[in-house]
Formats: C-alpha cells, sequence, structure tokens
C-alpha cells in the first residue's frame, strides 16, 4: 500500500472526534488494505510501529527529531524551532517544511508503507557509536521522500504521538466490523497473542473460527488482569456469592513462562526481565511441576528474614542490566503465585478463579521463603475477612485482594472480578506528560510536573494538574533524567514529554477546574513514588477522578 493513501485515512481520522466514525474510518482501511500489509496497517492504524508484545523503545526524541527536519529540508535550526512554537507540532512543522523546502532531493521515490515501517522498526536495533547519525539517516531517508501530509505523519509516528484518536479499543471493534466477526472473540484473541495485527490478519484470513482457534504461545507475553477499587472490605466480600482473600503485596507483577528448561520472565508491561532475577530462573525450573505452564504472580524484595521490603529497592532490580549478581545479594526477592494462564496444552484462562487456583496448587512445589503461593483464604464471612485483613495491614502490606472465585481470567481492568482494599485515601496512578525546569538552586532540574489521566477509548492523556512538591534530590534527579529521554518539544522552560512515566500521587483534595482538560484539578499534590513497573495505559482515568470526586462529598 501506499504511504499517501494511508495518509488520507489518518487525515480523516484526524478530522473527526466520534468514536463510531473512527471505528468505521478504521474498519474500511482494514477492509481496503492489501492482505500482506493488513497486520503492519492494523498497527499504524494505532500509530504503532510494534505490536505491545515486543518491548522496544524507537528513541528519537523531539530535539534530535527537529534537527532531522532541518536538514531534510534544509532550513535552519532556528527555524524550525519558530515554526515549532506556532505549531506546537513537530508533524505539522515537518509538513511546512516539506512544502516549502530549499533542497531539491534527488534520490526522491515514492513511499510505501513497507518502507515507512521498515525504516522506523529498525531504528531500536541502532545502538552504540555513531548511532544517532545512523538513526538520524533512517528517517531523513523518509523524510526526504515524503510529500508535505506524509512527512506529518512520519515524524508523528516515529515520535509516537499520533494525535488522531486511535486507540486498542477502536481498533478491536473496527475488525469486528471489517470481518464481520464479534468483537468479544476479537479480544479473547487478543489477551492470547497481544497483536491486533495478527488478529486482524487471522479475522480476515479464517473468520470466527481462526479466532477461536488461536492458542496460546509459551513465551510469548501475555496480557494482565487488574483490580479495580473497593470502598470497603464490606462490600468487596458482599459483592461475590464466592470470594477469595489474597494478600496484596506490593512488588512487581511477574508472568512466569516455562517451557521444559527454558524460563522466561516478563513484567505486567510485557518487558523481558528474565536476565535481570536468575534466581527466579533457578526456582521456576525447580519449584513449577508442569513440563510447560505460564503463572501470575508478584516478586517481592524481601529483607534477611524474608520479610516484604518497600517496593522501591525493587525499582532498583527491575531497572538494572549489569551488577547481576551483586544486585541478587543485594536485594533478595520472594516470588508469590496467584494466578494461572496455562499448563501443558490447556488454557486455563477461560476457566474460573476457583479451578485456576486448585491448579495452581497442584502445580507449585514452594520453596520455603523463596517461592511460594500468596496466602489465600476462602470466605464470606465478615468477620474471618476482617482478621484477614488487619493481618496483612500488621504485616506492613498494602492491602488485599478480593477475588470472585466464579470469574474467567479477564486481562484488563473488569468490573466484578478483583478488587482491592487498601487503607487511605486511594492515590492517583498519573503519566508526567510535561515539566518545567526548575530557577536557581533547582535549575538543574526538571521540577514542575504536569500529570496527565489516561483516556482508554482515545488511546490519549488528559491533563489534571501540576505537582511541584514532595520530590527529594535525589528523586528530582531521576525524574530529570528519565524525562530527558522522552522529550518532544521544548519550549521556553517548558517541556513535553512523551507519556510514559507513571507517578504515583497522593493529594488533599479532587476539584472541579476548568483549567484542566479533565474537568477537575488536585489539590496539593505530591508524588509517593515512580511506578516504572505500570504501563501509561493503566494509569488512572477521568471516569476513576469523577468517582473519587463524587465519594469525597
Ligand atoms: P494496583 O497496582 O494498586 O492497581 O494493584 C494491582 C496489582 O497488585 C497487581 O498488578 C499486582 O502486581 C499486585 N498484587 C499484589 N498481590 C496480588 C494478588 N494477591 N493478586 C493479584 N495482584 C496482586
Amino acid at each position: 500500500m501506499k504511504y499517501s493513501e494511508l495518509c488520507d485515512y489518518y487525515e480523516r481520522l484526524e478530522d473527526t472526534t466520534k468514536n463510531l466514525e473512527m471505528r468505521d474510518i478504521v474498519a474500511e482501511l482494514l477492509e481496503e488494505a492489501p492482505a500482506e500489509d493488513l497486520g503492519l496497517i492494523t498497527l499504524a492504524s494505532m500509530g504503532r510501529v510494534f505490536p505491545s508484545s515486543v518491548d522496544k523503545d524507537i528513541g528519537i526524541a523531539g530535539k534530535l527529531m527537529q534537527k532531522i527536519v532541518a536538514k531534510a529540508y534544509g532550513a535552519s535550526k532556528g527555524e524550525v524551532v519558530e515554526k515549532f512554537k506556532q505549531t506546537g507540532d513537530l508533524g505539522k512543522t515537518a509538513e511546512y517544511f516539506c512544502k516549502n523546502k530549499r533542497q531539491r532531493s534527488l534520490m526522491k521515490r515514492e513511499l510505501t508503507v513497507d518502507k515507512v515501517f521498515e525504516n522506523l522498526r529498525r531504528l531500536p536495533e541502532t545502538t552504540g557509536t555513531g548511532s544517532e547519525e545512523r538513526k538520524e539517516r533512517l528517517v531523513r531517508e523518509l523524510l526526504v521522500s515524503a510529500k508535505p501530509v506524509e512527512a506529518r505523519y512520519v515524524v508523528r509516528t516515529t515520535l509516537q504521538e499520533m494525535r488522531i484518536g486511535v486507540g486498542e479499543g477502536t481498533v478491536r471493534d473496527a475488525i469486528a466490523v471489517a470481518f464481520d466477526v464479534p468483537k468479544d472473540k476479537v479480544e479473547k484473541a487478543f489477551f492470547k497473542i497481544t497483536d491486533y495485527g495478527e488478529v486482524a490478519r487471522i479475522a480476515s484470513e479464517k473468520g470466527e473460527e481462526g479466532l477461536e482457534e488461536v492458542e496460546i504461545e509459551v513465551g510469548r507475553p501475555l496480557r494482565v488482569m487488574s483490580a479495580e477499587i473497593s470502598e470497603s472490605l464490606e462490600e468487596a466480600v458482599e459483592e461475590y456469592d464466592n470470594a477469595a482473600l489474597e494478600t496484596k503485596l506490593d512488588g512487581f507483577r511477574g508472568q512466569i513462562h516455562k517451557m521444559g528448561d527454558s524460563i522466561k520472565l516478563f513484567s505486567r508491561r510485557l518487558e523481558d526481565k528474565t536476565d535481570q532475577f536468575p534466581e527466579v530462573v533457578q526456582w521456576a525450573r525447580e519449584c513449577l511441576r508442569p513440563e510447560k505452564c505460564i503463572v501470575d504472580c508478584e516478586v517481592v524484595a524481601v529483607d534477611d528474614e524474608g520479610k516484604p521490603l518497600a517496593f522501591q529497592n525493587l525499582s532498583k532490580r527491575i531497572q538494572r542490566k549489569y551488577d547481576i549478581e551483586r544486585m541478587k545479594k543485594e536485594i533478595p526477592v520472594q516470588v508469590n503465585c496467584f494466578d494461572l494462564f496455562y499448563v501443558d496444552g490447556e488454557n486455563f484462562m477461560d476457566k474460573e478463579l476457583s479451578e485456576r487456583w486448585n491448579k495452581l496448587r497442584e502445580i507449585v512445589v514452594e520453596k520455603k521463603g523463596k517461592f511460594k503461593l500468596v496466602e489465600h483464604i476462602e470466605t464470606d464471612d465478615l468477620e474471618e475477612a476482617n482478621k484477614f485483613y488487619q493481618k496483612a495491614l500488621s504485616g506492613g502490606q498494602e492491602g488485599i485482594m478480593v477475588k470472585n472465585l466464579d470469574a474467567v481470567y479477564q486481562p484488563g481492568k473488569r468490573v466484578g472480578y478483583w478488587k482491592k482494599v487498601k487503607e487511605t485515601m486511594e492515590p492517583l496512578d498519573l503519566v508526567v506528560v510535561e515539566g518545567i525546569w526548575g530557577e536557581g538552586k533547582r535549575s538543574d532540574w526538571i521540577s514542575s510536573l504536569m500529570l496527565a489521566v489516561h483516556d482508554p477509548d482515545a488511546g490519549e492523556f488528559l491533563k489534571t494538574g501540576k505537582m511541584a512538591t514532595g520530590m527529594t534530590e535525589e528523586q528530582l534527579q531521576e525524574i530529570t533524567d528519565k524525562m530527558e529521554e522522552l522529550i518532544i518539544s521544548e519550549d521556553g522552560r517548558t517541556v513535553k514529554v512523551r507519556p510514559e512515566i507513571v507517578v504515583e500521587v497522593g493529594y488533599e483534595e479532587i476539584q472541579k477546574s476548568p483549567k484542566y482538560e479533565t474537568g477537575y484539578a488536585l489539590r496539593f499534590p505530591r508524588l509517593l513514588r515512580f511506578r516504572y513497573n505500570k504501563s501509561p495505559d493503566e494509569a488512572d482515568t477521568v471516569e476513576r477522578l469523577k468517582n473519587l470526586y463524587e465519594k469525597q462529598k
């Protein structure tokens, strides 16, 4: 497919904000796409370069992109910065310079979708000395051949900032419409292969039956399930006919895949963390009975006596790519298994929790203090539940999970499946979208952060408040380093960053406010902790803000 044809669709999508219209435009695109391009085009409709199961970073931020645009079109860096200030969008800026370029290109040829994504997919592999230049060349090659509108979308795709409002929900619905298959089957297949490109291909070639036949593949990460928040212990326990209560540990969500001797450990964001935790690999080999299985667990840091420690400790290990052996000694961990996806050819996601838990008990051989089942009781007795809850709190845990024993495993946040019960005014998980460089003593740091909630339908982030307190100097340094890698654009002291970093934020109160895109503002927001184990699309939503606002009234 010609890239210009794809861009026509992007433009139509950009012109509407109506969900149904967007769904139909994407469906039309999928129907039009040639069979060999369908996988790619499905991802492209969301502006994704890789499926979510692939843990790769394109690694081009706004500054480098300004340089690339300037070079490609023979403009000065100052001119690009100036134009960018007017448009606020590097895509439109590139489009402008492409239209008015001074340099005639000799190498021009018509762009195809294939060519554009081939170059972009080479970016993460381009590392080491001279990599910036090679990255530059890959993007410039596209810009030189691009028509103005194409330049807009090449730049936006590279920066992973499409501004067309198509998220996974839209694509799921569009696949259902385009290939006349049920939406829930599309979603189910996606849960197993976490790639809408492949799901679209299967739906188009083999229809509903093909989707039903999709199998879990051990070694390929799966989307995990998450909990909603409960108002109180009573509410949670009373909601389910058959409830299980489990300790809620504060570590990192792990997904262990076992294929004989070969073990993989993935994070909640589907990143491969196997190399970081050699002891978990070893234990998994010893403690998981089946030849092949996939287990859901929480990996926590523990002290010498095996007592769980705060997550902050563990984050050092999750990030670390060297000195693994030393880190292993300094920050020992413990694995707590609580759920099951798959055992020896059998998919357990469609089975009820009671069955999954029983099977899990069968297949895990506990290793004292190292590899175990999470503490789990089954009761509808409030007094007993409260005892369990109090014990978790006094043991230094965050709280408990109350789970519906009759519910299947459904990735994402589902009403009526899992609930978490915690003590305090619920903090919010928000995404950092902008920052302001500090002044005076703080001028080396980005010290004020603009926070946003997630809008799952549009795949966008809506601003809801600025946070400038609660951060230590160490944390300021940490967030500055992280944000500098993600800068999309700068305007004076304000930097706009790719929405990647999730922070847990405490606050005094939620107030109505026309100042922010959500219509709500936070009073006295303060940083509780960085949440590198959460992906931005798992951040809290406007719905949640609204509910908390109502609740506090
Ligand atoms: P939150 O991150 O506050 O939304 O809570 C959900 C997270 O709690 C999950 O993603 C897990 O990482 C963690 N967790 C801790 N203990 C459990 C448990 N027993 N069952 C499920 N999730 C747990």
